[in-house]
């Protein structure tokens, strides 16, 4: 029954920020589910009001979705642990599973508090973020797509501050950032369990710094950021984009620990240059060490990510199944995990076996990229051959003439032929911004009115499109 609490949780995954769903939904561990009430605990009180004041009419719309009827919320606080003598702050939360619940464990029962996070002092104004245990090196498949990142990562994390620094991590939403930043930290803290790491989204940077201004004051904000840190992963930096203070702020935290040889990984939607209202100052130090960007998997490798998740849930997938999914959904990996959630609880509610039948009914709102119209992913491939370059000039960053002009190309065709948006065409091609598309866009249409050449070209492209 805990895939009607799966369902839910992707559904909300998609609806609030990923930084509260890390804080607030991944700390939910569902418990019961008895037809019309789902019980779930909660590792702290605060945490529960919260929830309740705040989220219980998306929780229970969401259930009732996941159900097909109405479903009432029951939440309750977890009894503190009776835990062994295990050298954790009583503040650090439980290792509820993972960030999508997908074990049912039962709360305070020993074993699953995290060792992760080891703090000096739990300070209750800037609260440690809780690493989850499942986002590893190993749990990650390796693809054509993310083997350059990944390759950098490790090395990352066999030497810290050695290697690349800061490392910058850019790559379209739910492409597995954050699992890699976690799994950076987790092999860190394997290694070196005294090492103090802060991982933190720049949303939750800005919440801190107000904290900071406002409460116990920026001296220990910044002893917590800049001097009692030997690695910083700051998830989300495109986040930073219009806000001055925290800018500022994450400049001289920036400058503190790059002088003093600390590791500093950032991850983004967006390449450095892309980033809106982002200081100069900053955006030049983002490129100093390597960037490295995480582009959608291909098919073989969203097979294998299925494969492996359904493994790991105990669920055994027919190849046809796991096919099925890897070919409809594409571009994010998040939302494939959520299709898998999705026909698996179709499957244990219906009661029927899952088969290749089953999984296309429970996906039937699902439609294939490559049902309307030619996809990215074909324009792309066939404007790169056209033009000679590599895809992964196109998708990536250089302005050289050479690979700009097919990257406006190949924009302009997409925006034509395929029925995606300009974000959903800047997210492919490697989480440019919707404007950049835009421009590139008019730019080319310009062109075929007025230039007989260009005019030919696109032609002789679009005769190489399927239909
Ligand atoms: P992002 O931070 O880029 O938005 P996440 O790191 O949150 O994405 O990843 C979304 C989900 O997809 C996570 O559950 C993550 O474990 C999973 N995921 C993404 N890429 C992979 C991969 N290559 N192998 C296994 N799981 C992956
Ligand atoms: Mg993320």
């Amino acid at each position: 029954m805990k895939f009607i609490w799966e369902t839910a949780l992707s559904a909300i995954g998609r609806q609030v920020t990923s930084d509260s769903f890390e804080r607030f939904f991944g700390r939910l561990v569902f418990d019961t589910y008895d037809g019309d009430v789902c019980r779930l605990t909660v590792d702290d009180q605060f945490l529960r009001d919260w929830i309740d004041d705040n989220y219980r009419g998306l929780l229970e719309a969401e259930l009732e979705k996941a159900v097909g009827r109405p479903c009432k919320v029951a939440l309750r606080v977890a009894l503190p642990a009776v835990v062994a003598p295990v050298v954790v702050p009583a503040a650090v939360p439980p290792a509820v599973a993972s960030l999508h619940a997908n074990t049912a464990s039962v709360p305070g029962a020993s074993g699953i508090y995290l060792p992760a996070v080891q703090v000096d002092a739990e300070d209750p104004d800037f609260p440690e973020f809780p690493l989850n245990p499942h986002y590893t090196f190993d749990s990650f498949v390796v693809g054509p797509s993310n083997q350059f990142v990944f390759a950098a990562c490790e090395s990352v994390a066999k030497k810290p501050a050695r290697a690349y620094n800061p490392l910058f991590i850019y790559g379209g939403t739910g492409l597995g950032k954050t699992h890699l930043l976690f799994a950076i930290a987790n092999t860190l803290k394997a290694q070196n369990p005294s090492i103090r790491i802060n991982y933190l989204s720049a949303e939750e940077f800005t919440n801190q710094l107000i904290k900071g201004i406002s409460g116990r004051g920026m001296d220990a904000f910044r002893e917590r950021y800049r001097s009692r840190c030997d690695v910083l992963l700051m998830d989300d930096v495109h986040n930073l984009a219009g806000k001055e203070r925290t800018q500022e702020e994450f400049f001289h935290t920036f400058n503190a620990l790059h002088q003093s040889n600390k590791q500093i990984i950032l991850t983004s939607d967006k390449f450095p240059q892309d980033i809106p209202k982002l200081e100069e100052r900053l955006r030049s130090r983002f490129t100093w060490g390597l960037i490295a960007d995480i582009m959608p998997p291909e098919l073989e490798t969203r097979v294998a990510i299925v494969e492996r998740k359904a493994l790991r849930d105990g669920v055994n997938l027919a190849p046809d199944v796991s096919f099925l999914l890897a070919s409809r959904i594409r571009s994010n990996v998040r939302e494939l995990e959520g299709a898998l959630t999705r026909v698996v609880a179709f499957c244990s509610l219906s009661g029927r076996p899952l088969t290749r039948e089953l999984a296309a009914e429970a996906l039937k709102h699902v439609i294939a990229e490559g049902d309307k119209g030619p996809n990215i992913e074909t324009i792309l491939r066939i404007v790169a051959e056209h033009f000679d370059v590599k895809i992964a000039d196109i998708r990536g960053p250089r302005r050289h003439r050479a690979i700009a002009h097919p990257r406006s190309v190949a924009m302009y065709l997409c925006r034509k032929h395929s029925q995606a948006s300009f974000p959903q065409i800047g997210e492919s091609f490697g989480g440019k911004d919707h404007t950049t598309v835009i421009h590139a866009c008019k730019k080319i249409e310009c062109a075929v009115a007025t230039d007989g050449a260009v005019r030919a070209l696109i032609q002789s492209i679009e005769r190489k499109l399927p239909a």
